[in-house]
């Protein structure tokens, strides 16, 4: 039996029961976890089946991409949360706060300097912020070094640019729990709520230890167009 025949509608409901599922399982698994439907290099005839099924969180990470599709959608649903989950360069920075709810990928003082003042003008929409861990010290990967996170944090609090927790991508091809368990523990010593980690590939390992939110892409949506 093909596992992915099933209507986005199902695919919806199957990860949706599989998150509740890991998270009854799991002692450290958060109240709560969000399911952000990650639309990048989707149309938009493939993301209204799941705001029709009733799906209100979308994850994007490119902005010029984000800007052309979802204004539109937001016209008909007005209750969309959309999330940034890739890099932001900087002359960007005023787009993505006019468009995006929560910019996950916070990764460098000069960032926090230019969301700063972007947000200072107070014309934005964005009022959640995550800071993003490159959690497996990778040198191609975004995010910022563990043993820099302590003075990035402290960097955004001067800055006063809010941020309520953290966000990575582990490496691929290697077990994620590790990388999973060091990102709560960093949350927790820095006393940040949120964490957004787990993928199609291992959504329910993020969940049972402590995700807030889950990035699903391909197991929703089916392969991406190159
Ligand atoms: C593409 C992407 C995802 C979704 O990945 P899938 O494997 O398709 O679920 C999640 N997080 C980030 C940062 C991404 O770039």
């Amino acid at each position: 039996m093909n596992t992915f025949a099933e209507s986005p509608q199902q695919r919806w409901q199957d990860i949706s029961t599989r998150i509740a599922q890991a998270r009854t399982r799991s002692p450290l698994a958060a109240q709560e976890v969000t399911l952000v439907a990650v639309s990048k290099a989707q149309p938009a005839e493939a993301i209204t089946p799941l705001l029709a099924a009733g799906q209100r969180v979308f994850g994007e990470n490119k902005v010029q991409e984000a800007n052309a599709k979802w204004p539109a959608l937001r016209e008909q649903y007005t209750d969309i949360q959309l999330h940034l989950i890739g890099s932001l360069q900087s002359n960007k920075a005023h787009e993505a706060l006019a468009l995006f709810d929560v910019i996950e990928t916070v990764d460098r003082p000069s960032l926090v300097e230019t969301l700063t003042k972007e947000r200072t003008k107070n014309t934005g929409r964005c009022k959640q912020f995550l800071v993003q861990v490159n959690i497996g010290e990778e040198p191609q990967k975004g995010g910022v070094m563990p043993q820099d996170l302590a003075a990035l944090l402290a960097f955004c609090h001067t800055h006063q640019l809010p941020i309520s927790g953290l966000m990575c991508v582990p490496p691929a091809d290697t077990t994620p729990a590790p990388y999973f368990a060091l990102l709560h523990k960093l949350a927790k010593e820095h006393s940040l709520t949120e964490l957004s980690m787990g993928m199609s590939s291992d959504f329910e390992t993020a969940v049972r230890l402590g995700a807030t939110s889950v990035r699903v892409g391909t197991a929703l949506f089916g392969q991406r167009a190159a």
